[in-house]
């Protein structure tokens, strides 16, 4: 029944526990201290190199939130770092991001009895592009970013069936299908199990290490640098230090990655993570006193449509119906994406987005939804609440196709989505691959770090299906629906 997702390697995908601990040598050491390494030396130790002090009252830039140009010269000019002592007996490695990678591979280094922490910038919870919010008193519910996941991997496919066991998710078994620019609407055949959190996303992030004893979570915490040092990677947050550890998982992507990654000793990481591609969406939540004008009315109405046909609106899903499907009263939350298109061409900083640009947007969108539906422009009631956010980081669009990447040298490694896809599933199996890798390279002791290289020089292929609700199984939903299409055409 389930398709498998290409693996890298049989042996990481296999939960064995460490072996017993090695006898350890008391220091582990840097082979090869470069240029960069200089720089990177502990701040305490700033004071005996030549290297600048930063301060904060410097008024040169800091590493971090560099200009584009100086990032991508730091990124390619940067030389390796080293770890070449035996690995330690209890080893503990930090994942920075705690979204479906990240935490997937904190729970599957677990299992293979390795600490570690994972650090996430989350203020409200974990979960990263799991986005879920709830706005009191009414309750208003919406996922905001992932809306619902597929299941088409064996070893995903276990997961969820422990999920569902816990009561962490639930089918969801409301109506979804394709609408057409004027409110022309056809359902996918419902043969495909799709999933979401019971409370929404958010809260399935939440729970997942919540019966784990070998995984600290830190939040919410900005790792701003990595720093090789006395054969350990120091982790800290704007000159905070926040810890010391064997090995370092970078579970994110994007700009931050990039800027995190340009001065840190990890060039052949920092290169891969350079060469992806990701778009940007903007989500449009808002809450409606009356049910939306649906076509077919209230008997066949959808509660999930991919949109054809209309530039701003990509997606539209009734949140109240999907997670609160109790509630007989009470405002109707809808959650809009736009095309990657229209991400694109309004694209702001996310984090200090211009009130001109959220209001442009929302108009923008709001019409859409009256396109996407066949209603008179202006005739959409107006939603007692809306709020704006913009994915800037969206979706990859390209991928190495590989489970996840290692550097054994610098004891660093990578996992998320876009290693396979753009979907939870293959950020979840990129944790689960790169854990499996880890705790393998842990349990070889280091001595042949040569073998551990995974997904370093990998060339990159465009991602097909990289828009939102492009994920595995649903292509062939849509298939099947095509075909029952033209089946009543001919008849
Ligand atoms: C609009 C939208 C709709 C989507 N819809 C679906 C869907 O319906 N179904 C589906 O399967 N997938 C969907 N996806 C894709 C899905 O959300 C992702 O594939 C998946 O959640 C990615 O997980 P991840 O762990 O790889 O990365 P992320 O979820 O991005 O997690 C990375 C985490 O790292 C944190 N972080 C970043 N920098 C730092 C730092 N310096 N220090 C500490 N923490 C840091 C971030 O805050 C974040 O929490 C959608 C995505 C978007 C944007």
């Amino acid at each position: 029944m389930y398709a498998s997702i290409p693996s890298f390697s049989s042996s990481s995908l296999v939960s064995r526990a460490l072996k017993p601990p090695k006898p350890s040598s008391h220091c582990l050491s840097f082979k090869t201290l470069t240029l960069t390494c200089t720089s990177q030396t502990k701040p305490k130790k700033r004071a005996t190199t030549n290297a600048p002090k930063p301060t904060s009252k410097s008024n040169r830039k800091p590493s971090y939130g560099t200009s584009r140009r100086s990032v991508l010269k730091k990124t390619f000019n940067q030389e390796q770092v080293m770890f070449s002592a035996p690995v330690s007996n209890d080893p503990v490695v930090a994942i920075i991001g705690g979204g479906m990678a990240g935490l997937i591979c904190a729970l599957n280094l677990e299992k293979r009895g390795v600490r570690s922490t994972v650090f996430d910038t989350g203020i409200h919870g974990l979960g990263g592009r799991m986005g879920t919010r709830i706005i009191d008193p009414w309750p208003l519910i919406f996922d905001h970013a992932a809306q619902f996941f597929t299941v088409n991997d064996s070893r995903f496919a276990e997961l969820v069936d422990c999920w569902l066991e816990k009561g962490l998710i639930q089918e969801w078994q409301g109506i979804i299908g394709e609408l057409d620019v004027g409110g022309l609407f056809s359902p996918f055949p419902s043969s495909l199990r799709r999933y979401v959190g019971v409370n929404g996303m958010r809260p399935l992030a939440d729970s997942l290490l919540s019966e784990t004893c070998m995984v600290n979570v830190v939040r919410p915490c900005w790792i701003s640098k990595l720093e090789p040092f006395n054969g350990m990677w120091h982790l800290s947050e704007n000159g905070k230090p926040c810890g010391e550890f064997d090995a370092i998982v970078i579970a994110h992507n994007g700009k931050c990655a990039n800027r995190l990654l340009a001065t840190s000793g990890l060039p052949l990481i920092a290169r891969q993570m350079k060469r992806l591609e990701l778009s940007s969406i903007w989500a449009l939540l808002a809450a409606f006193e009356d049910p939306l004008p649906l076509p077919g009315g209230a008997v066949t109405s959808f509660e999930g449509a991919f949109v054809k046909g209309v530039d701003s609106v990509s997606w539209m899903a009734n949140n109240t119906k999907k997670l609160l499907r109790s509630q007989s009263s009470g405002p109707h939350c809808w959650t809009f994406l736009s095309t990657a298109a229209y991400g694109k061409r309004n694209k702001v900083p996310q984090e200090n987005i211009p009130t001109a640009t959220a209001e442009k947007v929302k108009a923008g969108m709001l019409e859409g939804v009256e396109a996407a539906l066949g209603l008179s422009k202006g005739s959409l009631k107006k939603p007692l609440y809306t709020r704006v956010q913009l994915w800037g980081a969206a979706l990859p669009t390209n991928t190495p196709g590989i489970p996840c990447i290692f550097d054994p040298q610098g004891r660093a490694g990578i996992c998320g989505d876009w290693l396979l896809g753009s979907s939870i599933e293959s950020a979840a199996l990129s944790g689960m691959s790169l854990a499996n890798h880890i705790a393998d390279y842990f349990q070889s002791g280091g001595a042949h770090p040569e073998e551990f290289a995974v997904g370093l020089q990998n060339e990159f292929q465009p991602l097909e299906g990289h828009d939102v609700g492009q994920f595995p199984g649903l292509e062939s939903e849509k298939k099947q629906m095509n075909e029952a299409r033209a089946y009543q055409l001919a008849s």
